[in-house]
This record gives structure tokens, C-alpha cells and sequence, in this order.
């Protein structure tokens, strides 16, 4: 249900650890939404990359055309830095949903203030910290969080524009959360999916908080700064966007006419987070049916993400849009066909039930075997497998456990 509600929201963008500032307070007629052990450390997983997360309330419904709707906006924003830095963009895991421990209302809290430190502590519980000399950008896509979106960077942004690709700023971890409700207004109709793009601040329901173009230019803003980029006007004073001169990071609400000034662009390109290969960084991977694989269930698909592949130990769950199950009954053993060029087979494993013991899941290409072991009562974690150029991958669970595999994918870089 969507409900109306006067509040005073406060819209931050904080960058810089050191120095956060928050700016723009604004009072708005939102929409709220109403009703509705740690792992191996992933902050040290896999490459630097940014992991999208629909974080959801523990009392909140998953619903799936929300998550369409976010899937399709992180593809968007991702496409749009391509265009915008010839090709380059960000480095980015598959969308996943995290249930949280807290209710609504205690993220909410009083003045909606919670949206930030209370999954900032959590995922760092879960051995996800985005500033701890983090390899991971964090954007939390806030179910409920209403017109609230803040950013911060761990070494923070430049300070001099001739600073802007010249040093190291950004390239450590970050943290964003949007709040989502232009995701509720679209799909209750009343905030538009379309509409003039300019320079100029939009008015009334076309305000960022309501508004399809303005959510994804506010997802390009605030990954933004994680990646060290301030506001142009903190480096250049008086700047000021105009119809010839449209910056994401000053006026993100002009989302997609908006662009990037060429010293931003240099900046973006010269962190590890981006790079012209980031678009085709993994392939979704699944194992061949029939046979050997009768043992398992595909669960969910990148296509249409209606069923999610849930596993257990963080929070509320942890949900994934498409992914493989063991059969609790049988011993379950896969094989896999990794298409040409494929280095590393990389999925998050964990138990989608109740475990009776530890379980023991084995990689095999070729010659070569890679172990993974699965303790009861784990949270999901990231695997790699390496693999030769020509191998066949087979897999086997032993004993038979309730195990599965989100989001397993072929990469060419670990
Ligand atoms: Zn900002």
C-alpha cells in the first residue's frame, strides 16, 4: 500500500570519511511504502567491484516487479557510464536481495536515519565491510527508505580539479543507499517513467524521489562519489549547470541528457573499479541438464526474476535471482561446460535448509580438484574455481545436503 505522509527528509551526500557533510535538506511529500558466523570475508573476494543489494526490512514482502525494476536500473546506470566514458564502466556482481534483521521501523526510526548505520554495522558482521580497506562498493537499494540517498568513500574524493585522476581517491571501499520510492510511485502510477530531461531542478512529482530518469541519475550520483567524485562546484566554485552543460554530478535529476565534465570523466576512468572489459565481466552459468545433474533444481533465471534461490545465515536470507539446488535426498553431482576464455567458475554457496552435518563440495576440471567444505549454520560466501582452458566441470556435494549456488558464472578475471 502507498501512502502519503508529510516528513522532513534529509537527502546527503557524504563523501570522505574524514569529512562527510550532509546538504540539501529537503522537505518533501514522500511515498512510503507501508506494510509491506561471518563468511570468508567478500570485502576481500574477487576483484573491485560494486555489489547491488536490494536490501529489504525484515517485515517487508519480496516482490518481484520491484525487483525487475532494480535490475533494470543498475543495468541502465551501468550502460549510461559506458556511454559516457567510451565504453568504461563499473566493475558489478548480479543483483542480490538481502533481507535484513531489522523491521522497517527501526530502520526508519524516528527521522528515517537508520537507513545507513544499522546496514552498515550488519554487513560488516557478515564479513562485508565497505571501509575497512574494502574492495567492495556497497549499493543498498532501500526497500521503503523513501527519499533518503546518501554516498561515502573510504579515502574519500579529490579536493583540487587538477587533483582528478592524479590521485588515489575512491579506490577503496564505498557504501551508497537510495532509498526506493520512485520504485513504489512508478508501480502504483503515479510517479512517471518518462519525461523532459533538463538542466533545471524538476518540480512536483517529477522531484528525484519520483521519477524513473531521476532514481537511476540518483544511482549514477551517489555511486559516484563512492568512487571519488564531489560535487563540481566544491572544486570548482560557482559552478552551476546551464542547457549546455549538464553534469550527473551536480544535476542528476536531468537523468539521461545529463553527462560528465571531462576532468570527472578522467577520474572515473583512472579508478581500479572501472575499466572497457567490466561490461562482459561474467556470464551467468549453468549446469548441464539431465543425467548426472537429474539431482538438482535450477532455480529462478537471469530472465525473469520471479523465484529467488534463498540461502540462509545472513539476516532474514539472502536471495538470489537465479541459482542451483541440491536435492536434500540424493547426493547431487553437476557438470558444467565452461564456454572458450573462461578463467574462473565464481559463485556464493551456502545451505538452503536445515544442515544435519558439515558437507564437503568438490570442483573438478580436468585433473586438477578444488575443495570447498560448508560448516552448518554458515553464512553464504563467495567461491572461485580456476579452471584450464578445455575442461568440463563436474561438481559433487557429499553427503547429500541442502546446499545451493547463487548466482553461479563464468569469469575471465578472479
Ligand atoms: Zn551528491
Amino acid at each position: 500500500m502507498i501512502v502519503s505522509a508529510g516528513v522532513v527528509v534529509r537527502r546527503t551526500c557524504r563523501r570522505g570519511a574524514r569529512r562527510r557533510h550532509a546538504h540539501a535538506i529537503l522537505a518533501a511529500t514522500i511515498l512510503l511504502l507501508a506494510g509491506g558466523t561471518p563468511a570468508t570475508s567478500l570485502a576481500q573476494g574477487p576483484g573491485k567491484r560494486v555489489l547491488p543489494i536490494l536490501y529489504l526490512p525484515a517485515d517487508q514482502p519480496f516482490a518481484a516487479d520491484r525487483l525487475r525494476l532494480q535490475v533494470q536500473a543498475v543495468h541502465d546506470v551501468q550502460e549510461w557510464y559506458a556511454t559516457r566514458l567510451g565504453g568504461s564502466t563499473f566493475f558489478a556482481d548480479p543483483l542480490i536481495v538481502q533481507r535484513s534483521r531489522h523491521t522497517f521501523a527501526q530502520l526508519a526510526d524516528s527521522n528515517f536515519q537508520n537507513w545507513w548505520p544499522l546496514p552498515e554495522k550488519e554487513f560488516a558482521a557478515w564479513g562485508m565491510p565497505w571501509n575497512d580497506s574494502s574492495r567492495i562498493k556497497l549499493l543498498l537499494l532501500a526497500q521503503g527508505a523513501g527519499a533518503w540517498a546518501g554516498a561515502d568513500s573510504e579515502n574519500g574524493g579529490y579536493e583540487r580539479e587538477g587533483d582528478a585522476a592524479r590521485v588515489r581517491r575512491g579506490d577503496l571501499g564505498g557504501l551508497a543507499v537510495v532509498g526506493d520510492s520512485s520504485i513504489g510511485g512508478i508501480l502504483a502510477g503515479v510517479c512517471p517513467r518518462s519525461g523532459e530531461a533538463s538542466h533545471r531542478k524538476p518540480e512536483g512529482g517529477t522531484a528525484w524521489w519520483c521519477n524513473w530518469n531521476t532514481y537511476r541519475g540518483t544511482i549514477a550520483h551517489e555511486l559516484g562519489h563512492t568512487f571519488g567524485v564531489p560535487h563540481p562546484d566544491a572544486v570548482r566554485p560557482g559552478f552551476r549547470c546551464d542547457s549546455t552543460v549538464i553534469t550527473n554530478m551536480q544535476c542528476h535529476w536531468a537523468w539521461p541528457a545529463d553527462s560528465l565534465l571531462p576532468f570527472e570523466a578522467q577520474h572515473f576512468r583512472s579508478t581500479p573499479f572501472f575499466a572497457r572489459e567490466a561490461r562482459a565481466d561474467w556470464t551467468p552459468a549453468m549446469p548441464e541438464t539431465g543425467g548426472a545433474a537429474a539431482a538438482t533444481r535450477v532455480i529462478g533465471s537471469p530472465a525473469g526474476p520471479d523465484t529467488l534461490l534463498w540461502l540462509t545465515g545472513r539476516g532474514g536470507g539472502t536471495g538470489y535471482l537465479w541459482g542451483v539446488r541440491s536435492d536434500e535426498h540424493g547426493e547431487a553431482s553437476m557438470r558444467w561446460q565452461p564456454p572458450p576464455g573462461t578463467r574462473w567458475f565464481i559463485a556464493d554457496i551456502g545451505w538452503t535448509g536445515e544442515p544435519t552435518e558439515d558437507a564437503t563440495l568438490t570442483f573438478r576440471c580436468d585433473d586438477a580438484s578444488t575443495t570447498e567444505r560448508l560448516v552448518r549454520g554458515a553464512a553464504p560466501r563467495t567461491i572461485t574455481v580456476p579452471l584450464a582452458t578445455r575442461c568440463t566441470l563436474s561438481t559433487t556435494i557429499s553427503p547429500a545436503a541442502p546446499i545451493g549456488m547463487g548466482n553461479p558464472r563464468w569469469s575471465p578475471r578472479r
